[in-house]
């Protein structure tokens, strides 16, 4: 090769490459627009303190979660006004029985007509006084309701995930704060995201939630909002969301040290609009546990590709495990942060 040809081979290359990094970037932000709420800046927070580790891993049974992911996914399309979306609704309450269950319901006045949302809320009470919200959407995408779309990864991974919590949960006494679980509903947008942004046509369940809790003073008892989506990829590395409270994640990042699963934790940043926008904005702590790289350039989210042979009963496990970890955790750090 001469040198002229080594320079122009030099040039197309970076040039691809380029071009290849702009692809990328532009895709990231057509997906999941970034919602205004910046980070504070790392060097101005004071240090965290950790609780010491009070020992043994919890219990989280990944065969039992996996097994409902495939129950739930079985169902078929599961977008709101469905008969598919009322069976997976009556599923997750028939998995509740006996638990004290909150059911939410109200009319959502969407870009595609007016739909019934139905929100479902568990709550297992502890003995300190507040709240630790987990939340999972368990709609799917409204716009490929014609197609084979199944959400295996999005929507069910992380509703089954929940109905295992539960199972550790139900019938203890907690010696910590309360855990409401909470499924919610048309956290999907209705119209195709390049017809209509994003946030203005998403999330509709748990804006609901929020807003309810703002006016009956619920809010104020809740200490943290962690959000599982996208959680079952046997490839998992979960995201450090800087749409998040960095304390929070901080937390959850101990706690997956604390269980020897750092390495599928906060390789990459990103920052992701997702269900726990609305909590962010109205001042609680928020940490939202997602892999927003479903497939090389996540190829498999949103198509009909998301199916269940993508998942891993391992990442089930390693995400509750840190779930269940992060609340231990909380529970003992007294004061928690300031938000
Ligand atoms: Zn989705």
């Amino acid at each position: 090769m001469t040198g002229a040809k080594l320079f122009w081979w030099i040039l197309l290359v970076l040039a691809l490459t380029l071009l290849a990094c702009d692809r990328d970037k532009e895709t990231a932000q057509n997906q999941l627009p970034p919602a205004a709420a910046p980070a504070p800046a790392e060097a101005t927070r004071p240090p965290l303190t950790f609780p010491p580790d009070s020992g043994p891993a919890p219990a989280f049974d990944a065969d039992r979660a996996m097994k409902y992911v495939k129950e739930i996914v079985k169902f078929g399309p599961r977008p709101l006004a469905s008969a598919n979306h009322k069976k997976v609704e009556d599923y997750i309450d028939s998995r509740l029985k006996g638990d004290q269950v909150e059911d939410d319901i109200f009319t959502a006045d969407t870009p595609e007509g007016k739909f019934p949302v139905h929100n479902i809320i568990a709550k297992y009470p502890g003995t300190k006084d507040g709240i630790i919200v987990i939340a999972s959407h368990y709609d799917t995408n409204y716009p490929l309701r014609k197609t084979s779309y199944i959400g295996a990864n999005d929507g069910a991974s992380s509703s089954a995930l929940l109905l295992e919590l539960a199972n550790q949960l139900r019938g203890k006494s907690r010696d910590g704060y309360s855990v409401w679980l909470v499924w919610d509903d048309a956290e999907e947008a209705m119209k195709p995201d390049t017809e209509m942004p994003f946030m203005d046509d998403s999330l509709y369940g748990i804006e609901h939630v929020a807003q309810k809790w703002q006016a009956d003073g619920t809010l104020k008892k809740v200490k943290a909002f962690l959000l599982a989506d996208m959680i079952g990829d046997a490839d998992l590395n979960i995201d450090r969301d800087q749409n998040s409270t960095p304390w929070l994640e901080d937390v959850v990042g101990e706690a997956a040290k604390r269980l020897g699963y750092q390495s599928h934790f906060f390789a990459r940043d990103n920052q992701v609009s997702d269900d726990h926008l609305p909590f962010m904005k109205r001042g609680v702590p928020c940490a939202d546990l997602i892999d927003f790289s479903y497939g090389y350039n996540n190829v498999f989210w949103h198509t009909p590709q998301d199916t269940v042979d993508k998942l891993s009963p391992q990442s089930l496990e390693i995400v509750g495990s840190v779930m269940l970890e992060s609340m231990r955790i909380l529970d003992r750090m007294d004061p928690l942060p300031p938000k």
